[in-house]
């Protein structure tokens, strides 16, 4: 079948820069998502629409497009000591998730000085253009458990989950 609304799709992808850096890829361990469901960026959801198994598609997407421009008040610097956290987490490309308030939120270290660290909330592929390259292994209709819970039910996933 051909990829529309309510199908359940399995892939492969890979994230490239322009030059055709690889900076994210799905390795040999396929993706599922539910077509129609906006679980995939809309430029790229939006290509695969009508493909089927074993077409390759491929699109570049501008940083809006893909994982948002780079946001500069997304951007903060701490006190090391205000962080508590263990000597080892503190790296720089290392993820933390910060707790306030207002809720849980997911920073880079992106530089780290003697006791300044520069957290970053921003997307790590954010500000950057990309180009996705997909290749379609598996295409078939959503079962109604699936509809129900709105996201594919891969061979091996627990159908008992919340
Ligand atoms: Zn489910």
């Amino acid at each position: 079948m051909n990829i529309t609304n309510n199908a359940i799709v399995s892939m492969l992808y890979a994230v490239t820069s322009p030059s055709g850096e690889v900076l994210e890829t799905s390795g040999d361990e396929p993706i599922w998502y539910l077509h129609g469901a906006d679980q995939l960026l809309p430029g790229l959801e939006k290509v695969l629409e009508s493909k089927t198994v074993g077409d390759k598609v491929e699109v570049d997407l501008s940083p809006a497009e893909a994982f948002g421009e780079h946001e500069e008040e997304l951007v903060s610097k701490v006190p090391r000591s205000e962080l508590e956290l263990p000597e080892e987490a503190f790296v720089v490309g290392n993820e933390l998730e910060l707790e306030d308030d207002t809720g849980s939120a997911i920073v880079t270290i992106t530089e780290i000085d003697e006791d300044v660290v520069t957290l970053d909330g921003n997307h790590p592929l954010a500000g950057r253009a990309v180009t996705f390259k997909v290749e379609v292994l598996e295409v078939r209709e959503a079962t109604e458990s699936e509809l129900e819970h709105g996201h594919p039910h891969p061979p091996g996933t627990d159908h008992d989950h919340a």
